[in-house]
């Protein structure tokens, strides 16, 4: 038989399911989940893509109760609600043509308490794993182990239902069910543990459920398979003939196939380390003629068609595929047409691989990336010493560079002995040479760090690519010329460049300060639009007439109104526009002002801000656009009535001209320019803002240079919930999600849902000028934001609401009864007090109870300069100023006298894209 007839042929299982060949995909943890366990339709694409000529994929396992998650981003099958987003999976696997089975487990004590929020996990006994840092489970008592088996159940139901074609009962990798089997973590000595019979208990009632829910809702053709880790290292522990014990034991039971989990096919034991026979031919040899009934699935290491047959010369009669399904979509094809494949990824290709980011992060995975991106580099050799400086420290490091590559990253100078620095200075440091490229993914908790280091990096490689251009006699003060400049990196900046980039024009970002993201990063509640795809899938009716109405009667009736159509009429475009470049704004609140539920947020309801920059920051990368980090557009060129091009001032403080036709000025506002502040509103001296440092209207100055008009240059908005101490905005989704303000006496004393301008003037009107936003244990799991706020140490918690009360020194008695009288508004929808009318959510009593201290800062400033509706920036007499076009926060008009929270995102993405295009357009003509 031919190698291809060997793997491709139909293979029948015992229940007389057909396979149309002996091909799986293996089942692989992405980390793709959201938060909540449901799935993402980035994983729907991952598999879909994957499916096809192989013949069954085995979709990566799903925690069937919400105590049993092992990794983050796992995906669940723990309740009912999870069925749909399954079903998807199951549904884009089948229209390629392959089967679908589901794997499902429960972690047991492999769980880490931080993914079960805060919880204990459970075992068979409280014994911890051997390993650092574990924690040790609760044991399980009888009437819950059978309620785990019920669980257990439940999911297989659900898999059905969900309308997969078997599911695989994950009895390895020392999770759960492995866990009951093992004398090193069962040490129970009722029905369930101490004699190997009844250790086995455990995993064969587990099998006998899923019989019992296939008898009931599914038929025979329902695959039922078993993966099992063949040994355990731990004394005592699982040894091969247990393994092969337990094996009979569930195959008397019937089983469509079982499945090796080995790191490699053909590996030996890892007890007996003199014996180098292969587990596999040990099995073949020892097991019964019931147990040699059951197909046996091998996986680890299968990459070529050889290394299938080979697996197979050895026993196997089903192979699963692992990392070479990842690097190869359709990796079945390629070895049906006798491709030999090399088990590697280019670097750039992670979109074209529909790889999901985590699982692209995920070590395996990683260890698979060539940087490709540097192929054409050409470095000077040698080490460059960098000064960069992170949030709270100057660091010196040492990048060493080879012609072609980066060789090594030091830290020569630098909190050395601050271990916790180290370790993300460590992990950041292999990130960038195992990727060979310093735009890798900052590390979790050490952003400012890992920018840093970064930053060093990207500066070595840039001095010394000129430093060996210098030497080949390139004439580096050549001018530049690109199509269009950005100037600025904040949200409309980065949006326009994308957008003029995708109309075929040469784009060059300009950013002044070290890092990307503007004050845009720091925007926390979300996106406004009306009529929206992701409003009509949640049943929220909503018109761009009322979403216009509301927004103009939160800015006083003052905003431009040609400009506020074209911004509410685009709202939905701008969302969608997000959508197909993967940022996904899919769950919806509201904030002040707004009637409706129209604010949309990333799916997990955490800050819009970091998330929106990451994603444009990808699909600025992706397509190759260049930033200029550190440098400033100092002048705007202007020459026969247009622009001809731009100024530059490096970090370094070296001049450059680059000509272009067209500029985008996307600045931002002026906000953390007190001066600028205090020159058009004087009594918002000696205000805190809550705006990043670069936030100090240059682009204004820019403009007016050129002649362009300004409009509203008074209206600044004072946000009303800034904590003092750190200039921290609290974002109005925690309000929006059912908080209220109370001041000091423990009363509320007006609507926490009015616009920011009313709300800010009630604060600054008690005699204290400070409030407290108050909130309970309901409002903060729904807002991710507020896990934020208590890691920062803003926020006091307490057990009760009377603690609460008495840690803020407030008479407890009135908190009470605020606290009493705001429910009772809750329950009949109407507050009698101060008419709020919307997020009167829930009731704010489940402890523990929250506050933060607040009050009002500088926030955004609705003034800026004049545009019309396609951006292009207008003089004073309002005529069009040829080339310069602005988006953004720099544009003044739109808001009126005071901007709607979540209105600032949907105006950067609907102006910046709008300012990308007619840029574009200008190039072309
Ligand atoms: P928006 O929300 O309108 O996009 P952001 O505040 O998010 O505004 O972003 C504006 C960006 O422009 C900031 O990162 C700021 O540092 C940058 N910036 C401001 N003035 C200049 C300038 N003269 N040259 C280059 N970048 C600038």
């Amino acid at each position: 038989m031919n190698t291809n007839d060997r793997l491709f042929s139909s293979f029948t299982l015992p229940n007389g399911t057909e396979l149309k060949n002996r091909l799986f995909m293996a089942p692989m943890t992405t980390c793709t989940g959201y938060y909540d366990g449901s799935v993402t339709s980035e994983l729907v694409e991952y598999y879909r893509v994957r499916a096809g000529s192989i013949g069954t994929i085995i979709v990566e396992c799903c925690f069937i109760d919400d105590l049993g998650l092992a990794f983050p981003g796992a995906i669940g099958i723990d309740h009912d609600d999870k069925i749909p987003g399954l079903a998807k999976i199951a549904d884009a696997i089948h229209g390629e043509g392959s089967r679908a089975i589901l794997q499902i487990y429960h972690g047991g004590r492999m769980v880490d308490p931080k993914l079960i929020g805060g919880r204990t996990p459970v075992g068979p006994s409280a014994v911890a794993a051997p390993r650092e840092g574990a924690a040790t489970p609760v044991a399980l008592t009888g009437e819950e182990v059978e309620g785990i088996i019920g669980k257990f159940g439940e999911a297989v139901r659900r898999a059905i239902q969900a309308g997969f074609d078997g599911v695989e009962i994950h009895g390895a990798n020392t999770y759960l069910i492995q866990q009951f089997y093992s004398p090193n973590s069962n040490q129970r000595s009722d029905e369930w543990g101490g004699s190997r019979d009844n250790r086995a208990k455990f995993p064969l009632a587990v099998l006998d459920i899923t019989h019992k829910m296939v008898r009931q809702y599914a038929d025979d053709a329902f695959i039922i398979g078993y993966r099992f880790s063949p040994e355990e290292l731990e004394v005592p522990g699982i040894r091969f003939d247990d393994t092969l014990y337990l094996l009979e034991k569930l195959a008397a039971r019937g089983l469509d196939y079982l499945h090796f989990s080995l790191g490699a096919a053909l590996r030996p034991s890892i007890v007996n380390t003199d014996d180098p026979t292969p587990l596999i031919d040990r099995y073949c040899a020892l097991r019964s003629e019931t147990l040699a009934q059951i197909p046996i699935m091998g996986v680890g290491g299968v990459v070529n068609a050889s290394d299938a047959c080979v697996a197979m010369d050895h026993g196997y009669d089903l192979i699963a595929v692992g990392r070479a399904a990842i690097a190869y979509p359709d990796w079945a094809e390629r070895v049906r047409n006798g491709e030999t494949l090399e088990l590697f990824m280019d670097s750039t290709r992670r979109e074209a691989l529909n790889i999901p980011e985590p699982l692209w992060r995920f070590s395996l995975v990683e260890a698979m990336i060539r940087d490709m991106s540097m192929g054409e580099s050409k470095f000077k050799p040698g080490v460059f010493v960098e000064n960069v400086q992170d949030d709270a420290n100057e660091l010196v490091i040492n990048v060493t560079l080879e012609t072609d590559r980066i060789a090594d990253i030091e830290l020569a100078e630098g909190p050395d002995q601050n271990v916790e620095f180290v370790t993300s200075f460590e992990e950041i440091r292999t990130r960038i040479l195992d990727a060979n490229t310093p735009h890798v993914d900052a590390i979790t908790g050490a952003t400012s760090q890992s920018e840093a280091v970064k930053k060093a990096v990207s500066k070595a490689m840039v001095k010394s690519s000129k430093a060996l251009a210098a030497e080949e006699g390139v004439d580096l003060n050549q001018d530049r010329r690109v199509d269009v400049v950005v100037v600025g990196s904040g949200g409309a900046g980065l949006a326009a460049a994308i957008q003029a980039h995708d109309e075929g024009a040469s784009v060059l970002i300009v950013e002044k300060m070290p890092t990307i993201g503007g004050n845009t990063i720091k925007a926390s509640a979300g996106m406004n639009a009306a009529e929206t795809r992701f409003q009509r899938v949640k049943g929220i009716q909503d018109s761009k007439a009322l979403f216009y109405q509301e927004s103009l009667k939160g800015g006083g009736n003052k905003n431009n109104p040609e400009l506020l159509h074209r911004f509410v009429e685009n709202a939905p475009q701008a969302i969608e526009w997000l959508a197909t470049r993967g940022i996904m704004l899919n769950d919806i609140t509201t904030t002040g002002g707004m009637s409706i539920d129209r604010t949309h947020r990333p799916k997990d309801g955490s800050a819009v801000g970091g998330y929106l920059i990451s994603g444009l920051v990808r699909n600025v990368n992706k397509r190759n656009i260049e930033v200029m980090l550190d440098t400033s557009v100092t002048d705007i060129l202007f020459e026969n009535g247009e622009v001809t091009g731009v100024r530059l001032t490096t970090e370094e403080g070296e001049t450059i001209v680059v000509s272009t036709q067209s500029v985008i000025v996307a600045t931002g506002g002026f906000s953390a320019n007190s001066q600028m502040v205090v020159k058009y509103r004087p009594d918002l001296d000696g205000f805190v803002t809550t705006n990043h440092k670069g936030a100090t209207g240059g682009g204004i100055a820019l403009l007016e240079r050129i002649g362009a008009g300004t409009v509203d240059m008074g209206e600044i908005q004072i946000h009303p919930t800034v904590e003092q101490t750190t200039s921290y905005l609290i974002s109005e989704s925690i309000r929006g999600g059912g908080a209220i303000l109370v001041n000091q006496q423990g009363n509320r004393f007006f609507n926490e849902m009015e616009t920011r301008d009313k709300v800010s003037a009630q604060i600054i009107a008690l005699p204290e000028k400070y409030a407290y936003i108050v909130f309970d244990e309901h409002v903060r799991a729904k807002n991710k934001a507020a896990d934020e706020y208590i890691a920062k140490g803003l926020v006091t918690s307490a057990s009760s609401p009377k603690a609460l009360a008495e840690t803020l020194g407030m008479d407890y008695h009135a908190f009470l009864a605020t606290l009493e009288r705001y429910n009772g508004f809750v329950e009949k929808q109407h507050d009698d007090d101060f008419g709020r009318t919307t997020a009167l959510r829930a009731p704010i009593n489940e402890g523990p109870f929250h506050a933060i201290r607040i009050a009002p800062g500088v926030h955004h400033t609705m003034g800026g300069v004049t545009i019309n509706t396609e951006t292009c920036v207008l003089n004073k007499e309002r005529q069009v100023i040829p080339g310069a076009f602005a988006a953004g926060e720099v544009v003044g008009g739109i808001h009126g006298g005071n901007r709607i929270g979540g209105n600032a995102v949907a105006d950067i993405i609907i102006f910046g894209t709008l300012a990308g295009h007619q840029a574009a357009m200008r190039a072309k003509r």
